[in-house]
């Protein structure tokens, strides 16, 4: 079978830690690789801007004694000519033995490996997914906290369009992490997240209100998602919310993502993050925890956190290298992970429905490939965005 990697569920625990394990082997020596993929070749094909994604991938293929070829500027692609995604995919498929691609819409990313012959690395698809990303993530928390599931992790900044946070929280949660999701300006994790988190057994959600965190988001009455196990869920009086008293808490990290400013449709276009600075390091909640993000940062996290020892977030790109060598030796069929099968419940096509979320490439693009299923509760989504979908 292929060894596509399009979203974090397509790899499950056992193949993660895997993963996370062939990287720290690697990481030990990364120049002792370069006779691992040779003759192989990589295709980046990068429709929308990136800067470390795209050059750790191809540092990877690198290292590994592969090469690259690149599509990095979307103006300069068939793509300004009116070229659909689906055929560029098939055109750079036919030269490579491997595509690593990102586009700006969800779903483009399955899409592509529907159509491609080799194996297909989402690279990030619009606001749906960025699950290298997250093996970068829990690779780093792995490497400086520790085993993940004793971990609590807060997620904060703009959830709903951030896509890294939508892999991350699904991996975390598979892991038996904890996860306090604090959404600025209302952009709270979507929909199809948040079904996916609230399904894991034993596991549970709830909205809490956080009182004692004004230090560092300068203002009482933080809402946010926790999510964990069920026995820990505070219990609240009917029709209230619960209090989460967060000075007792063990936070172990804390994941900073910028407003998703392209990404805006309408809702809260005048959203801006608080900035993390001198308060965080001095909150007695975060005494204790790394911060960890993405990257770009845009403001969310002053200068002057880069110097203490708990800003992780230049080491966890430096990560993204080991890890995506691992990935790479995984989908080019040089390893083996003990994968079994993919985590999830694989959504039931469905005939006569459609997709109707105006981010997905179905909707954008590619009406032809629109495929939409039922998932395990019986609500419709796209196979593509994982949105949800309509009967026309
Ligand atoms: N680099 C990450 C991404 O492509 C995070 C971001 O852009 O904010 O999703």
């Amino acid at each position: 079978m292929k060894r596509d990697f399009v979203t974090i569920d397509d790899l499950p625990d056992a193949a993660l830690s895997n993963l996370m394990d062939l990287a720290d082997r690697i990481r030990t020596n990364l120049r002792g690789h370069a006779a691992d993929l040779p003759g192989y070749l990589m295709g980046s094909l990068f429709l929308e801007p990136s800067t470390r994604t795209r050059l750790s991938f191809e540092a990877s293929m690198l290292r590994l004694g592969g090469r690259v070829i690149t599509s990095s500027d979307p103006a300069t692609s068939s793509a300004v000519k009116g070229e659909t995604l689906a055929d560029t995919v098939r055109i750079v498929d036919s030269y490579v033995d491997v595509t690593v691609l990102r586009h700006p819409s969800a779903g483009a990313a399955r899409l592509a490996a529907s159509l491609a012959r080799g194996p297909v690395i989402n690279a990030g698809d619009g606001s749906h997914e960025h699950p290298s990303q997250t093996l970068c993530d829990l690779y780093t928390l792995r490497s400086e906290r520790g085993p993940i599931a004793a971990q609590t992790v807060v997620l904060y900044g703009d959830l709903r369009y951030g896509r890294t946070v939508h892999s991350l929280a699904r991996a975390l949660v598979r892991f038996g992490a904890r996860v306090i999701a604090i959404a600025e300006g209302g952009l709270n994790l979507p929909e199809f997240v948040v079904e996916d988190l609230a399904s894991r057994p034993g596991y549970g959600m709830c909205m809490v209100q956080i009182n004692d965190l004004e230090d560092v988001f300068r203002r009482r009455g933080v809402e946010a998602m926790l999510v964990a196990p069920q026995t820990e869920l505070p219990t609240a009086k009917a029709g209230e919310i619960a209090e989460l008293s967060m000075r007792t808490k063990k936070v172990h990290a804390i994941y900073v993502t910028r407003l998703q400013k392209e990404r805006l449709r309408g809702d809260a276009p005048s959203a801006t993050l608080p900035i993390l600075d001198h308060r965080f390091l001095k909150s007695p909640t975060f005494s204790d925890s790394i911060v960890l993000h993405p990257l770009p940062r845009v403001g969310e996290i002053a200068r002057e956190l880069d110097s203490d020892p708990r800003a992780a977030y230049f080491r966890q790109a430096a990560l993204g290298v080991p890890i995506r060598m691992a990935l790479l030796l995984w989908s080019c069929g040089m390893v083996d992970l003990d994968v079994g099968h993919p985590h999830g419940t694989r959504l039931v096509p469905c005939r006569g429905a459609e997709c109707v979320n105006p981010g997905c490439i179905t909707v954008k693009e590619a009406p032809d490939f629109a495929e939409v299923g039922r998932d395990a509760q019986g609500r419709l989504r796209c196979l593509f965005c994982e949105e949800r979908a309509s009967i026309s």
